[in-house]
């Protein structure tokens, strides 16, 4: 066992191999829920690293036309056949070090439900990025970040590891009512994320489930829309119009 695990090593790691952002969360504030969500063994990792991998603007900035097959074939192609494999390949990457320093390491794959009915993962992505400081959960229930807003994915890699921690990062949302105003069915009500609220408070994920799933008529039968994550006016390029 090495003397100790360092954060900056692993952030290094993480970098080289095409993260953009990297932090570390202390999840014990929320064991209770993390454990209600992915299960008791959870109580073994009392912190998560967080990393994200931004994705490519000339992609993003196409979702006004996703009515287009091509464009929705384009971005469900990169985020799921590009960004998170890379993502889940940096995970295990740095979950490598972490056991080769002699603690335990859990990487959480980027995209894996272990409730299909409420798309929830092991643990939320986006739980652990906020606590990690690498952004907040904002009024489309999508984890908004200073540097890129909406427009990036994350991956968790829980550990025992006792690595330095972030602290959760505010909401900076503000008065901005983008996303509410720009979604064709008005999923979202505009509440600030509140986590002693449901999330149905804050979105009704009925109707983009609806919305979407109206669209999946393409020839490769895929579908999306992704308005909320091109309109944050956090990542989105200056002088970038809708179009
Ligand atoms: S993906 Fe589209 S339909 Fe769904 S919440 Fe976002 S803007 Fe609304
Ligand atoms: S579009 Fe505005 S309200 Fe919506 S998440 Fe981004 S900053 Fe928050």
């Amino acid at each position: 066992m090495k003397d100790n695990t360092s954060r900056e090593r692993l952030e290094k790691i993480a970098r080289e191999e095409g993260a953009d952002l990297f932090g570390v969360a202390d999840l014990t504030p929320a064991q209770d829920f993390v454990c209600n969500q992915g299960g008791d063994f959870l109580k073994d990792f009392p912190r998560a690293i967080s990393i994200g991998v931004r994705l490519l603007d000339g992609i993003v900035d196409l979702l006004p036309r996703h009515n287009d097959p091509y464009v929705v074939r384009t971005y469900q192609f990169h985020v799921y056949g590009v960004v998170n494999p890379l993502l889940d390949r940096i995970a295990f990457k740095v979950a490598k070090e972490v056991q080769d320093d002699g603690y335990t390491a859990f990487p959480v794959p980027a995209s894996q439900g272990i409730n299909k009915k409420e798309n929830l993962g092991v643990i939320s992505h986006k739980l652990a990025a906020n606590l990690a400081s690498l952004g907040w959960i904002g009024k489309s229930c999508l984890l908004v970040t200073p540097e890129y807003g909406p427009r990036i994915r994350f991956v968790t890699v829980l550990t025992d590891a006792p690595l330095e921690t972030g602290a959760p990062l505010s909401n900076r949302c503000g008065d901005c009512r983008a996303c509410v105003d720009v979604c064709p069915v008005k999923a979202f009500t505009g509440l600030p994320f509140n986590s002693d609220e449901p999330r149905e408070a804050r979105f009704k994920a009925e109707l983009c489930a609806k919305y979407i799933h109206e669209r999946a008529g393409f020839p490769s039968g895929e579908s999306s829309c992704g308005l909320c994550v091109y309109t944050c006016p956090h990542g989105k390029r200056r002088g970038e119009s809708d179009r």
